[in-house]
């Protein structure tokens, strides 16, 4: 076991280390950077076998948080970016956020290489590839598995140049897995947890700001952005009121939508219809 490692952020060496069981077998080393205060894990072997299945049965989450974010996001949508987007939901799992977000008029596409799209199918980046220069990138839960941060903060900014993501900020500078669940070393997939210093970090690599709820929600983009509507809209009611009352008419894109996936299902073969 090393005793430090360089940390992914702000490049210091992270001294603090402690081990803990991921996946009931391996014995992990995590490290605890003392300038920034991000957490991340040894070079992160085993994520084949905690990737056999991208969602995992522990998150149960999944859709109370794609209820719980979908009008946040739309009001920030309506206050700082062009409605008619294009947006990508990168990690977009199941593509149940990209769906939801179509059926409120707003074109959002999905991007996971890791799993199945079960929501979102024909308007996923692998249907099209030629849209570029998003309006925003979204990433919901899929900071905290990022085995190198940067690198794919820099992938994910040739995409579009503002970022949108929710990923839990340490509750305080000490937390263990024994204090915080969010560690989950049971599935073996959240390998870098942040405190708030170490977002705006990372945010500052790109010459961009951070704006954040202190919590849950956090925007990364060069944009001038009124922290106090941000958190404004963070409160779901708040962000409900806004959308009602904003002069933008979102059409729901479900009816184009459902023409453009039966106009391609029509002619082919029963089973693309199921
Ligand atoms: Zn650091
Ligand atoms: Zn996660």
């Amino acid at each position: 076991m090393r005793t430090s490692m360089t940390c992914h952020i702000c490049n210091t060496p992270s001294n603090e280390s402690f081990q803990v069981k991921v996946l009931f077998k391996y014995d992990v080393t995590y490290y605890r950077c003392h300038t920034c205060g991000f957490i991340q894990t040894e070079t992160p072997y085993w994520l084949p076998e905690a990737y056999e299945s991208a969602i995992t049965s522990l998150d149960i989450g999944l859709v109370s948080r794609n209820l719980r974010w979908a009008p946040t996001v739309e009001a920030i949508i309506r206050k700082w970016f062009v409605p008619k987007g294009p947006f990508l939901d990168y990690g977009g799992g199941y593509g149940l956020f990209v769906r939801m977000m179509r059926d409120r008029g707003f074109p959002f596409i999905r991007l996971d290489q890791y799993c199945d799209n079960l929501f979102a199918r024909q308007f996923d980046v692998s249907d099209l590839p030629d849209v570029k220069n998003y309006e925003l990138v979204t990433a919901f839960e899929v900071f905290e598995h990022l085995a190198d941060p940067v690198a794919t903060v820099d992938q994910m900014l040739q995409s579009g140049r503002s970022i949108l993501f929710t990923t839990k900020v340490l509750p305080d500078p000490n937390v263990t897995p024994e204090t915080w669940w969010y560690f989950i070393p049971e599935t073996g997939q959240h390998v870098a947890l942040y405190s708030l210093e170490s977002l705006h970090r990372l945010a500052k690599r790109f010459g961009l700001q951070l704006y954040s709820d202190q919590r849950d929600l956090h925007l990364m983009t060069a944009k001038p952005i009124n922290p106090t509507w941000f958190r404004w809209f963070t409160d779901l009611r708040k962000a409900n009121l806004y959308n009602y009352f904003h002069s933008y008419p979102a059409q729901s894109l479900l009816d184009d939508d459902f023409q453009k996936v039966y106009n391609s299902v029509r002619n082919q073969p029963l089973k693309n219809l199921i």
